[in-house]
């Protein structure tokens, strides 16, 4: 990211009558703190960086806002009111007719297309890429947690339950998206990387003989975690004690980050996570024992057939 945004948000602090900004950045903009920091502090505001890990909107730093006027949040949308804070986004622009690497995957005439928060603003170019190569193409509105038109993100898949869709195109990096999409919609999937040029059809058929294989596991737990994220986007209490009342052996924990470490310290036999959804499902966290999704824990006490299950998602 440039600092060409920069004006703007001198205007828009202004315009609040800050005085004192704190900035937050998620990992991999957090390099750009300096740079912002300085250029505010050169027009005249005092600055404060977070420096805590910040993987999401979810995970605002009210810590480093309480010593300061107004949060600057980079790089995510808003997942709820937040009148404190400013979010400013994070642009990634590519050429729609990168689109062409995934035309000969689409087999379905109506597209639901949808993407990550770095590419919403190319949604109509994108839209206008797929008319012209003669596709019908849907975009769900925005809604709560994902407010842009097509948004989706780790714990919200809505802009890809599309009325009418019979395919969906997803446009952004990595699997976990397409595959949650592919598990609650029953569609189709397929995921471009419009930045690699790369396209494939996803199949949601690994990750549930994954989770099978972790809930088999969980099964023998003499005792089970519960855990409650402190993190305010995150915080689930409520589905937590309906959780909790399915096992005499289950008992609440709050965390603010979830990781193996802590997990193993606390010693409980298995866990069932209502912090960020992605934690239970990411290949690239080894927990050191299993660690269910709300819904996992309740096929397993009896409260829900296998053939109900669904990914875990923050409505
Ligand atoms: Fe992202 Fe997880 Fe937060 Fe959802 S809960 S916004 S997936 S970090």
């Amino acid at each position: 990211m440039s600092l060409n945004g920069i004006s703007e948000l001198i205007e828009k602090l202004t315009a609040r009558g800050a005085r004192t900004v704190a900035l937050q950045f998620p990992e991999g903009l957090k390099r750009k703190a300096g740079e912002y920091a300085r250029a505010l502090h050169d027009t005249g505001f005092s600055v404060i960086v977070s420096g805590d890990p910040c993987y999401g909107a979810c995970d605002l730093a009210l810590e480093t806002l309480a010593s300061a006027d107004v949060l600057v949040h980079f790089g995510h949308a808003p997942v709820d009111n937040q009148p404190r804070v400013i979010f400013e986004p994070y642009r990634v622009d590519f050429d729609p007719s990168v689109l062409e690497k995934a035309l000969p995957l689409l087999s379905r005439h109506t597209i639901g297309l949808v993407t990550t928060v770095q590419h919403v603003h190319l949604i109509p170019a994108m839209e206008a890429y797929l008319r012209s190569r003669g596709f019908d193409s849907r975009v769900a509105p925005g809604s709560g947690r994902t407010p842009h038109p097509g948004q989706v993100l780790g714990c919200c898949f809505t802009a890809a339950k599309i009325p009418g869709a019979e395919e969906i195109l997803f446009v952004g990096t990595g699997v976990f998206h397409p595959v949650g999409m592919a598990l609650t919609t029953g569609l189709n999937v397929i995921a471009l990387d419009p930045l690699a040029g790369t396209a494939e059809e996803v199949s949601s058929e690994a990750l549930r003989r994954k989770r099978f294989a972790v809930m088999e596991k969980a099964r023998g737990a003499k005792s089970v975690g519960i855990i409650v994220s402190t993190k305010q986007g995150q915080q689930r209490m409520e589905l937590a004690r309906h959780l909790a009342s399915l096992s005499p052996d289950a008992v609440i924990v709050t965390m603010r980050e979830v990781s193996p470490d802590e997990l193993l310290n606390l010693g409980f036999g298995c866990y069932v996570n209502t912090a960020c959804p992605r934690l239970a499902y990411d290949d690239q966290v080894r927990f050191p024992v299993p660690v269910l999704s709300p819904q996992e824990f309740e096929i397993i006490c009896g409260r829900r057939n296998w053939d109900e299950y669904a990914i875990d998602e923050i409505p």
